[in-house]
């Protein structure tokens, strides 16, 4: 990314980026030029390239698109830049997306079922389950349609066939939500493989949510909607 002038708050994001996509490689969550980061910006958002590796990847690369798209620096955004656009119309409190094609997520995502609340972790998305959207092709604007609906009070969501999306008020807390919910599909699969499980009441889950609104680093994190 090659921005013109001294704008340090946009090189901070850029770096904050790449340091995350490489993060989500060493972690395991992605491999290859798969998944993608975006992060909020004064005109619109930087979002990861299509089609650079991670080895490959450094801030140059990145793209800075408008509101509907247009690129304003660089001109290959990743071909999932339609839904982190629509995630940031429909969700003005968000302000970085993370998407990953991670081994656990993507397994489950093909079951086309939602994550139940098979432990009281998964409010940390912001409701009582973690829904799973419909399949549609990647990059598509169906697909984006899709998520912003599987979203609707959540920060987090799967994608049928394909993996999950988070979003947070910073890259901070997307990323924290991508490790989280990656963690929280492998327990629920190791679950499912061994036995019947026993999910958690909406009661219990309601409650589990009006603690986290107190509860230390949860605490801080933005408002879901
Ligand atoms: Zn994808």
């Amino acid at each position: 990314m090659r921005t013109k002038g001294k704008d340090k708050e946009k090189l901070e994001k850029a770096d904050a980026i790449v340091q995350a996509y490489k993060r989500l490689y060493k972690l395991k969550l992605n491999r290859g030029a798969s998944g993608n980061i975006s992060v909020k910006t004064k005109n619109g958002f930087l979002i990861t390239p299509s089609g650079v590796s991670t080895e490959r990847l450094n801030k140059e690369y990145l793209v800075e698109l408008d509101n509907l798209g247009t690129p304003i620096v660089g001109s290959n955004p990743s071909s999932e830049w339609c839904l982190h656009a629509e995630i940031y119309k429909s969700k003005r409190e968000v302000g970085a997306v993370v998407h990953t094609h991670s081994n656990f997520a993507c397994a489950l995502s093909s079951l086309q079922e939602d994550l139940p609340p098979f432990s009281y972790m998964v409010a940390v998305a912001g409701g009582k389950d973690v829904r799973c959207c419909d399949y549609a092709i990647f990059g598509s604007r169906e697909l984006a349609n899709k998520v912003v609906e599987a979203l609707k009070g959540r920060k987090a969501c799967l994608m049928a066939n394909h993996g999950l999306v988070c979003c947070g008020e910073d890259l901070t807390e997307a990323m924290y939500l991508a490790v989280e919910l990656e963690a929280l599909c492998e327990q629920y699969m190791i679950a499912r493989s061994i036995g019947e499980v026993k999910v958690l009441s909406d009661t219990e889950m309601k409650m589990v949510l009006e603690k986290f609104e107190n509860y230390g680093h949860i605490k801080r994190k933005s408002k879901v909607k």
